[in-house]
């Protein structure tokens, strides 16, 4: 028997999703998107008035205190952001179980041999696998937590066979595989082991170590200086050099096809579209919030996504909570 795999968004049903929508509208950006380049048009968003909480933090002094992505930065990061959350406080306090539950695989896969080809690995990978498993039993909605108690139930080659099938062929709706694997990838990663098992793909827009997609692409360094655009892996979590104008998705480099968005009120997020392939990816300026940690501002912003999608874009890789 094949494990029931998760179909659909990951992480939320159609009703969390309504809910959501909901409380973007009424706790909403309250303003205008302004777009960055002088190309782009103003679009303007007819939202409820109100502040997100949340966003007052990108008021914060900027400061240069951008560090190497370590999964206990991601905890400590997600423990400010959701205790002055409100709008998305249910999203990030579930997605502060997974980040602990990941931070505790890393820890103990860190502690054993690894070969770094994941199917001989398999073996390693389990206990992580059923940890996660009952945090979205525990913590997720209620179709994760439905996801969750079937393959609690499943035989240990169902669950590899699962975990397998994301490794060859990663999928940002395989929730469970996504959340398990990053954190064995990320330690192979930054081992320098070449990921074993997967195909390799040289293009520009894929993880030089595991060629995963990237989850979001961040600007680091002081804008005087000259700031590097990077991605992030979805897979892998590791980082890789970009150029600053071009698609994420389909490599577009006319910037009169690109665009950027983003709120007063959130002024270190900014959602980049293309208009050429209509896909789009979040980015996160540490220039201007250098306390941010990408890969949890990007799950914070998560107003950005609804109104990016309510634009008819579509996200290049939907992150660990679904947006
Ligand atoms: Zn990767
Ligand atoms: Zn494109």
């Amino acid at each position: 028997m094949r494990p029931q795999q998760q179909e659909g968004r990951a992480g939320f049903d159609l009703e969390t999703r309504a809910h959501m929508r909901s409380i973007i509208h009424l706790e909403g950006l309250g303003t205008k998107l302004i777009p960055n380049p002088v190309d782009s048009e103003p679009v303007s968003l007819d939202l409820a008035q109100g502040t997100w909480s949340i966003l007052g933090l990108a008021n914060q002094i900027s400061e240069d205190v951008n560090m190497k992505f370590t999964l206990d930065r991601a905890v400590s990061r997600i423990e400010a952001l959701a205790s002055k959350a409100s709008g998305a406080r249910d999203l990030l306090d579930f997605y502060h179980h997974v980040l602990i539950a990941q931070r505790g695989i890393y820890g103990s896969l860190s502690r054993g041999a690894l070969i770094g080809d994941l199917e001989r690995d398999l073996r390693a990978l389990r206990p992580g696998l059923r940890t996660l498993l009952k945090v979205a039993r525990d913590q997720g909605t209620e179709f994760l937590a439905d996801g969750a108690r079937a393959l609690l139930e499943a035989s240990d080659t169902d669950l590899d066979e699962m975990l397998l099938d994301y490794w060859e062929n990663p999928s940002d709706v395989q929730f469970f595989a996504k959340a398990t694997v990053q954190p064995y990838a990320l330690l192979i990663a930054e081992r320098g082991t070449k990921h074993g098992g997967r195909v390799a793909d040289m293009r520009e827009n894929r993880c030089r170590s595991c060629s995963g997609k990237p989850q979001l692409t961040y600007l680091e360094g002081q804008e005087q200086e000259g700031s590097t655009r990077r991605m992030q892996c979805a897979t892998c979590l590791a980082s890789w050099v970009f150029r600053r104008v071009v698609c994420a998705n389909c490599l577009e480099e006319n910037p009169r096809k690109l665009g950027y968005f983003s709120s007063p009120d959130l002024a270190h997020v900014r959602v980049e579209t293309c208009e050429t392939c209509k896909y789009y990816i979040k980015g996160v300026d540490l220039s201007v919030l250098g306390l941010a940690v990408p890969l949890v501002d990007e799950v914070a912003a998560a107003p950005l996504d609804i109104w990016a999608r309510e634009q008819g874009y579509t996200k290049i890789e939907l992150n660990l909570v679904g947006l």
